[in-house]
């Protein structure tokens, strides 16, 4: 095909510019396929393509009158999948601006945003298996047939009465336990398995059609700052309008959500809900099945391939009407988009850290609602720095939300130094103490460490030697209960040793993680039941749904747990938070460590008093005069935020720059460094950027390899956006490149 057309030929019929599942850049020129032109193929559709030795699956994204490839080089598409567009127009758009702003292969982008039967070349549209009566089975059933088989005739009789036959899943529903009379009378030719696209069979009309003041009659009374929210973003309706939603934990989010939400869809539009954490799916899903009659899809990275796909098919088809997903949910395909919320904007599981493009999906989320001109509500109640700049730029409106009159008191802080108590286990004494007093009351206690396991060093008393990792500049982490140590860095594990590899001697674990916290406190207060909620214990939503149900019906009395138990869950009977360690926070070299601690203290603390009685929270440190804790401690987080956001536009920190984080790793620090090193001199000597480093990573050697970095600013997101465009392209041509594995990583969040 490639050399038998002359140039001419090729722009007559046009050119196609096509993303293909690849590290390149750009976007692939090819010819239509034999007898089409390139106006006539719509964009969005999926083609099957000549790509080097092999043929692989693309999008189109673009027409184009001529292409810079000579026209001898120039392929024709082999196959059109999609006479519709798979991805429609406006989703197209956003997949593009995310490929160009977070400058990721455009290949990739699209790719990762299709589920893997698509991209393997699958109908976009859902296929369900129907059963029909044959003209025979009709005649059969007439005379009663068949006389000895119970089942096959009152299930012949039900076909019949259905001439334009029934799904296999509203079969299921109707007559449980049915199907192997379906086979049977399949076989003796009286029905037949068909099947059909899922979008014509209309099924489960009743789920569409409750009428909303049935569905409405549940719902609890707004508070009057509840009711502003949702008529300010109501009255936004099909346009763009960003607001922060920000209220105390158990203020009423979600209930703001939820009405907002309900509002879209009497309006006839759709609507996106994206929460940080699979495992608040569920919760989030219950609620809002219970208060909104339509069809809704869930879409996080925990589906298989099967139930993805599903979801996906029926967002796009518009049969969902609400779709509720974790980061890249928003990128679901969503007819008619109306409205998007995003739950804890601050959390950072919404922003992609390793691997692929590092998209924010808070902020795609914001730039799809610009782009479809509908209203997005970020809620949070601990807003990141830079939403709160934002509002005080005038791009996001606020939506406050205060302490509902029915709530608790707010949590009353306090701060225990521990260089001033006797410290057992990691658990200073008043704290211990208030324990035992909140138990004897009849209370719950929630104890927050952001450290799994059972202690994070493994110590010889006699030699000093600590157990490294031998892939990484880590320590392993004792595991008792798996008598193991593990590298929290790159995974490996062994065996829990009795003794030092050095010198023979006793070993000991010393510090704290949450597995021991737990034991010392299960022996401390033996009558107390005890669960332990982190990923070692949890490792699905139905885990953490078991330990919440547990704390809810009050069968535990003790939640030990990381920032799991941070996120989102509801324990009315907690009284008493206690955490146990805020210092890692305090030094950190990482500008957002201080917004970090503050966040996971305000959203720790906010878990309890929420029933009727206010909580108490005890924070361990060693630093109790630390401005942070102090401002935290006295004003809130509206205090801590002032000030935090001082200090940043002093330093010149985001959201008072922006920055772009370039990450190499290699087998040496010498190729790590070398080619960041290259990197920053291929700029010329005056570049228009301000150059941070090249610097080792915190923790440089992980998995073997050692990682470093180099950071840019610049005061403008644009000037920084085009400076990387032109930039980029050197630094890929690097001789130096071909020697590590590098990623830019735009807006990064962790910069150690
Ligand atoms: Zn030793
Ligand atoms: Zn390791």
């Amino acid at each position: 095909m490639t050399g038998t057309r002359p140039k001419p030929e090729a722009s007559a019929a046009g050119v196609l510019r096509v993303a293909v599942d690849c590290p390149l850049r750009t976007l692939l020129d090819y010819l239509p396929p034999p007898g089409e032109s390139a106006p006539d193929l719509p964009l969005g559709a999926r083609v099957q393509v000549p790509f080097g030795p092999r043929s692989a699956i693309g999008v189109i994204v673009a027409q184009a009158q001529g292409s810079a490839l000579p026209g001898r080089r120039l392929k024709a598409i082999s196959a059109l999948l999609d006479r519709e567009p798979l991805l429609n127009a406006g989703l197209l758009e956003l997949l593009q601006w995310t490929a160009g702003y977070y400058h990721h292969p455009p290949g990739e982008v699209i790719a990762a945003a299709i589920p893997a039967a698509l991209r393997a070349g699958q109908s976009a549209l859902a296929q369900e298996r129907w059963l029909e009566i044959t003209a025979a089975g009709l005649h059969a059933s007439l005379s009663g047939e068949p006389r000895r088989a119970l089942r096959q005739r009152e299930l012949l009789k039900m076909l019949a009465e259905r001439p334009a036959g029934i799904s296999l899943t509203q079969l299921d529903a109707l007559a449980p336990g049915a199907r192997p009379a379906a086979r049977a009378l399949s076989k003796r030719g009286w029905s037949r398995f068909t099947a059909r696209a899922a979008d014509d069979s209309a099924a489960t009309p009743a789920l569409m059609a409750t009428p909303r003041s049935a569905a409405m009659a549940a719902a609890p009374e707004l508070s009057a700052a509840q009711a502003l929210a949702v008529e300010a973003i109501d009255a936004a309706a099909g346009r763009y309008g960003a607001f922060l939603l920000h209220g105390v934990p158990g203020s009423g989010k979600t209930e703001v959500y939820l009405r907002a939400v309900a509002r879209c869809l009497e309006r006839g539009a759709n609507a996106l809900v994206l929460v940080p954490e699979i495992g608040l799916t569920p919760q989030l899903l219950e609620r809002f099945r219970a208060r909104l009659p339509v069809r809704m899809a869930v879409l996080h990275s925990a589906l298989s391939d099967g139930e993805r796909l599903a979801a996906w098919r029926e967002a796009r088809s518009g049969r969902a009407r609400v779709v509720i997903g974790t980061r890249s949910a928003v990128f679901a395909p969503i007819p008619g988009l109306g409205l998007i919320t995003v739950d804890e904007e601050h959390d950072s599981s919404y922003k992609q850290q390793e691997g692929g493009c590092r998209y924010s999906a808070r902020d795609v989320a914001v730039r799809r609602a610009q782009q479809a001109a509908v209203p997005v509500v970020l809620g949070s109640a601990t807003p990141a720095l830079e939403s709160l700049h934002n509002v005080q730029l005038g791009r996001y409106r606020p939506l406050p939300l205060p302490r509902r009159a029915d709530q608790a008191a707010a949590p009353r802080l306090a701060l225990i130094d521990l260089r001033a108590h006797a410290v057992h286990q990691g658990l200073a004494g008043p704290v211990t103490q208030a324990i035992g007093r909140h138990l004897a009351a009849d209370g719950q206690v929630l104890v927050y460490l952001n450290r799994r396991g059972y202690a994070p060093t493994l110590l010889c008393t006699s030699c000093g030697w600590i157990a490294p990792c031998s892939e990484c500049d880590a320590r392993l982490t004792v595991h008792r209960e798996a008598a193991q140590l593990r590298c929290h860095w790159c995974g490996a594990t062994q065996p829990l040793p009795a003794r030092c590899g050095r010198c023979g001697f006793a070993v000991k674990p010393v510090g704290q993680g949450t597995e021991r916290i737990a034991e010392t406190l299960a022996a401390m207060f033996p009558d107390a039941p005890l669960l332990r909620l982190d990923r070692d214990t949890a490792r699905g939503a139905a885990d953490v749904e078991a330990v919440m149900n547990a704390l809810l019906d009050g069968s535990a009395r003790i939640l030990v747990g990381t920032q799991m138990v941070t996120k989102g869950h509801h324990f009315p009977g907690v009284s008493l938070v206690a955490v146990i360690n805020a210092d890692q926070g305090l030094f950190s070299t990482d500008f957002r460590a201080a917004e970090r601690l503050a966040q996971t203290i305000v959203q720790v603390a906010g878990r309890a008093g929420r029933g009727a009685r206010a909580g108490e929270v005890l924070i361990q440190t060693e630093y109790p005069e630390h401005p942070l804790l102090q401002s935290l401690i006295n004003g809130g987080y509206e205090a801590f935020a002032a000030g935090a956001l001082a200090e940043r536009a002093a330093a010149r920190w985001p959201p008072f720059s922006r920055l772009a984080l370039l990450r190499a790793s290699g087998r040496s620090a010498a190729d790590a460094l070398g080619f960041l090193r290259a990197a920053r001199e291929c700029a010329g000597d005056r570049p228009p950027v301000r150059f941070l480093g090249p610097v080792s990573a915190a923790m440089a050697r992980r998995a073997g390899r050692h990682h470093a970095q180099l950071l840019l600013e610049h005061a403008g997101r644009l000037e920084l956006q085009r400076f990387l465009e032109a930039w980029l392209e050197l630094v890929g041509r690097l001789r130096e490149s071909r020697r590590v594995r590098w990623a830019i990583d735009v807006d990064p969040l962790d910069i150690q």
